[in-house]
């Protein structure tokens, strides 16, 4: 199982979950909200063999966290992996939004500039001016909208743009975000869980219940599940090959 953007780093017990993660032999993403929650976060993947860490700055931490970015550009070298970043367009961060641009450009550029990783991206209500974004930083990398819920014709154009894409269980319970996963092309599809934040029934997605994502993507594409874990872990291995991981 796959699970391509968890914040591993804040689940009460990340070490419980770090162990069930590995004794499931999971491959996961673990994805950083701050700079500063780098080198422990990264620490919690040191003796695993299929976890990854990315380096992130997360859009609605940008206001506050906006003085890390040098640590960000100190720590870039250590990872293939870049995440969580991105632009958040929700009313309450509005007020944010140049500095919310400053920082994504920011990391985009230096991205750019050491030879491209893999991001992962938040795009929440701002599906259009992220893909402005990276088409302007194109070089940075490949892109990975996490939970994208922009328009169809939106999530068309980030294909043109050579966008991937992670889906999970929360995005999944909802009819737009099956309609869109139905759209995405299979060969381009990550499965993802967004924990803790991404709720299901009031509880905390944990890394493992990727499986129901797998198994919502069977229904919308009419595939049979042992056919779309085939996908989604040839996905990765392209995916890895791709950025030599
Ligand atoms: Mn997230």
């Amino acid at each position: 199982m796959i699970d391509f953007h968890c914040h591993l780093d804040l689940y009460p017990d990340p070490l419980a979950i770090r162990d069930e993660c590995d004794s499931r032999g999971m491959y996961v993403l673990s994805v950083t909200t701050t700079p500063s929650a780098w080198q422990g976060t990264s620490a919690l993947a040191a003796q695993t063999k299929r976890i990854r860490t990315a380096l992130g700055l997360h859009p609605q931490l940008a206001h506050e966290r906006m003085n890390e970015l040098p640590l960000f550009d100190s720590y870039l070298p250590e990872t293939r992996y870049v995440g969580e970043i991105g632009l958040d367009g929700a009313p309450e961060f509005r007020r944010q939004w140049s500095t919310q641009v400053a920082v994504f450009e920011h990391i985009l550029a230096r991205c750019r500039e050491t030879g491209g990783r893999t991001m992962s991206i938040h795009s929440r209500r701002a599906s259009r001016a992220v893909l402005d974004t990276l088409e302007r930083f194109s070089g940075a990398g490949t892109p990975i909208l996490h939970w994208f819920s922009g328009s169809f014709g939106e999530l068309d154009r980030a294909v043109a743009l050579g966008c991937w894409f992670s889906v999970g269980p929360a995005m999944l319970a909802g009819e737009k975000g099956r309609a869109l996963a139905a759209r995405m092309p299979r060969e381009r599809v990550l499965t993802e869980s967004d924990g803790p934040f991404a709720q299901v029934n009031g509880e905390s997605v944990m890394p493992w219940q990727v499986e129901k994502a797998l198994d919502a993507l069977s229904t919308v594409w009419s595939l049979p599940s042992e056919e779309v874990r085939q996908y989604i872990r040839d996905n990765l291995r392209r995916l890895l090959e791709k950025n030599r991981d």
